[in-house]
């Protein structure tokens, strides 16, 4: 089918057909060692094959061990959404052959998963939305195919320092509907990952993996279809574009005849569409048995309680604090939890800003800091809580405008100077003083009887002009809402 095909039924689709979408989520949890060796897990850019041993070789006669860290990563995650945590879990091993799977078998957890039954809830555009989360398990993870060219001949070459890697899985119930819902879903388990510190789950670089499995039914029907499971989306952008091409590939697909089959399909993201990569396994084809060289792992409660206490305050409870007790937004408690370095900005300007609101820390927080943040000032820098605490003290009192405010910042972050020399040295103290301001609005007034006489004869936009003369008298010093208040006072007993 064409990609004019699956445009032409565009938004047509969605109407008859109502989209089932789970998703899987493998995170790289952050360990010093491999899952079941002694290997570093600090192999980014080191040669290929420098880290690896008998064990994530998959050699014979050894022994696997289990790494505790890469266990309680998983416990955390399952507190942070809500789950159940095994009392008893166990190994198995799941079975097939691929070259990046040196012992043809992967350790993994099937019937008894670490975690299981959990929730995570997070914002959508149609508002909130509670997603089920049916496991959350420890495997390894598979060796890395390259695939090159060598003295002219095409070879895929092998690198095992990702092999035996601690991964954790993460898999919905089929609760998705929407493309949107399922990039905000990755993005909010993403925030969470980074939180407790589970995982960097950074998709660019494969420390997070999201796959969808995506069927349609006509709306009404209870019965699933068949499901295609998408891959290769490396980034929130793609997840949702590929989940909204696949719905309409499929709609398109049924209203012509054809059927669906189980296969796995690939993301382009150069051409925006899927396309076959491989018919997809069934669960039996894994032939999964208990893991023999690896004992039942059992979870005290003294343990699961340990772990339960090293968990930080998770993002959901810091949005609600920031909008209970702060009075934020709920847009800013978003923009601000999103973001770990904003996140610490605010909360450390809030805790020396002497009286001032925590609204106006938000909005300079999300606005110009993150801007500068971004590097569109077209330099790097950084803003000192104390420092911003101080501005934004006199940007509340009315000392500085807004406009010299931002400056003020711009010169800050680039130059780490202190705001108050900063604002001495440019001449950025704002006029509130009542009788400097009543001498300014007398002179521009007595300068413009023209805009005078509009006023009078019902002219409201007059005041603007003169608010205007106001401040390039005051070289911009003026603080202009106190301008605008006198103008109108000077104007209306001016008769
Ligand atoms: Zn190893």
């Amino acid at each position: 089918m064409t990609a004019a095909a699956v445009i032409a039924s565009k938004g047509d689709a969605l109407e008859r057909y109502e989209a089932v979408i789970g998703i899987e989520i493998h995170c790289q949890l952050k360990t010093v060692s491999k899952m079941f060796c002694g290997c570093s897990t600090e192999f980014d850019g080191a040669e290929p094959n420098s880290h690896c041993c008998p064990v994530c070789l998959g050699l014979p006669g050894v022994l696997p061990t289990i790494n505790k860290s890469a266990v309680e990563w998983v416990i955390a995650t399952g507190f942070a959404i809500e789950a159940t945590i095994a009392q008893t879990t166990r190994w198995d091993r799941k079975n097939y052959f691929y070259p990046d799977l040196p012992k043809g078998y992967q350790i993994s957890q099937y019937q008894l998963p670490l975690a299981a039954k959990g929730r995570l809830t997070f914002d959508t555009s149609d508002g909130p939305f509670t997603v089920r989360i049916n496991r959350a398990h420890l495997e390894e993870d598979t060796g890395r195919l390259i695939h090159a060219e060598l003295g002219g001949r095409r070879v895929s070459l092998i690198d095992f320092n990702r092999s035996g890697m601690p991964l954790m899985e993460i898999v919905t119930e089929p609760d998705i509907r929407t493309g949107e819902q399922a990039r905000r879903y990755a993005e909010e388990l993403r925030l969470l990952m980074r939180t407790i510190g589970a995982s960097d789950a950074e998709m660019e670089n494969g420390q997070m993996r999201v796959e969808a499995n995506v069927s349609i039914r006509l709306r009404g029907r209870e019965a699933f279809g068949t499901r295609v499971e998408v891959k290769n989306m490396n980034s929130m952008r793609a997840v949702e574009r590929a989940i909204a091409f696949e719905i309409e590939r499929q709609a398109v697909a049924i209203d012509a005849g054809e059927t669906i089959h189980l296969e796995t399909r690939g993301w382009d993201e150069a051409r925006q569409s899927t396309y076959h990569m491989r018919p997809k396994e069934e669960e039996n084809d894994y032939r999964y048995f208990p893991e023999p060289d690896l004992p039942p792992l059992l979870t005290s409660p003294e343990w699961l309680a340990q772990i339960k206490a090293r968990l930080p305050e998770l993002p959901a409870a810091v949005r609600t604090r920031y909008q209970e007790e702060l009075g934020l937004s709920a847009y800013d408690a978003t923009v601000l939890v999103s973001d770990a370095a904003s996140k610490a900005l605010f909360e450390q300007t809030l805790a020396v800003a002497d009286g001032v609101p925590a609204k106006l820390i938000a909005n300079w927080v999300t606005g110009e800091c993150m801007r500068l943040a971004k590097g569109e000032s077209g330099s790097a820098g950084q803003v000192y809580p104390a420092e911003l605490a101080i501005l934004l003290k006199l940007v509340g009192d009315g000392a500085i405008s807004g406009t010299n405010a931002k400056e003020v910042l711009a010169e800050h972050y680039t130059s780490g100077g202190r705001v108050a020399t900063i604002i001495e040295s440019r001449g950025f103290h704002q006029i509130s003083d009542a009788g400097t301001l009543d001498t300014a609005i007398d002179q521009v007034l007595a300068a413009n009887p023209a805009a005078v006489a509009d006023y009078k004869a019902g002219k409201g936009a007059a005041v603007g002009f003169l608010v205007g003369q106001v401040m390039k008298a005051t070289r911009g010093q003026a603080n202009a809402a106190l301008v605008q208040t006198a103008l109108h006072e000077h104007l209306d007993k001016a008769d």
